[in-house]
């Protein structure tokens, strides 16, 4: 159940199958010279949208916008900061949560460390104020089992690498460029440093060329297979609540 192209009356009906929603979210931002920038929020929202096809659950529409760190000196990236991304999810959890919502998967595309941290303060503040909701915050990783990690053949690869020129080769081939060779940047921990670019000139972290459509397809169906469970478990929360109360 895909919010925005849903009726309101529709929303309304999807209600008394589930009060759970998957908020997908991700980041503007570059992704090497193969890549396009939507890549998070991207992969994120098909990965939901795929999910909501096997288990009943909303999709709100994708929040596009996130905290971008060592990106953010490349040209085309278009960061946030973590105050507005907070004031973002609470404002869009709030509305949901008014229309009878009350199980939330914030899940992220985009797995930076201040973006997640963001995600993390703004969960923590609605589950105080609203004692009947449900929060899980997760990124790609959280959705990874012994399966995925199987896939995968490249050490630390962590951006713009195998898993997601993989995801984007499965996706939306037409998007991938030529595939750049593998790159690990150095950065001067635990110096900051202002201008990553000096540090990073690829733009990758990890190694696109072990990537390919036929993990990628695999990928996806997996990843998609666990963001279903925990929707389901989500929803089977709600039974359990609802029984006892
Ligand atoms: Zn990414």
């Amino acid at each position: 159940m895909i919010i925005e192209k849903m009726t309101t009356f529709g929303f309304s009906e999807g209600l008394k199958t589930t009060k759970t929603v998957i908020v997908p979210l991700g980041s503007i931002e570059q992704h090497g010279p193969h890549l396009p920038m939507h890549t998070d929020i991207f992969h994120a929202t098909e990965i939901a949208r795929l999910a909501s096809q096997m288990v009943p659950v909303f999709v709100a529409p994708p929040i596009n916008f996130g905290v971008c760190r060592s990106t953010a000196d490349f040209p085309g990236t278009i960061g946030i900061r973590s105050d507005t991304l907070i004031s973002i999810v609470v404002d869009v959890v709030e509305s949901l949560y008014r229309h009878g919502i009350r199980r939330f998967i914030l899940y992220s595309g985009h797995a930076g460390a201040n973006h997640m941290a963001a995600l993390l303060s703004a969960a923590d503040d609605l589950m105080a104020a609203y004692d009947d909701t449900d929060f899980a915050v997760i990124n790609d990783l959280d959705l990874f089992d012994t399966e995925l990690f199987k896939l995968l053949e490249a050490h630390n690869d962590s951006h713009a690498g195998e898993f997601e020129t993989s995801l984007i080769m499965a996706l939306a081939p037409d998007l991938v460029g030529k595939l750049p060779p593998a790159d690990r940047p150095h950065f001067p921990r635990p110096l900051l440093v202002r201008n990553t670019r000096a540090c990073w000139k690829s733009g990758v972290w990890g190694d696109p060329t072990m990537a390919s459509r036929e993990k990628g397809e695999r990928m996806v169906a997996i990843l998609t297979r666990n963001l279903a469970k925990m929707a389901e478990s989500m929803n089977n929360q709600k039974k359990k609540t609802t029984k006892t109360s």
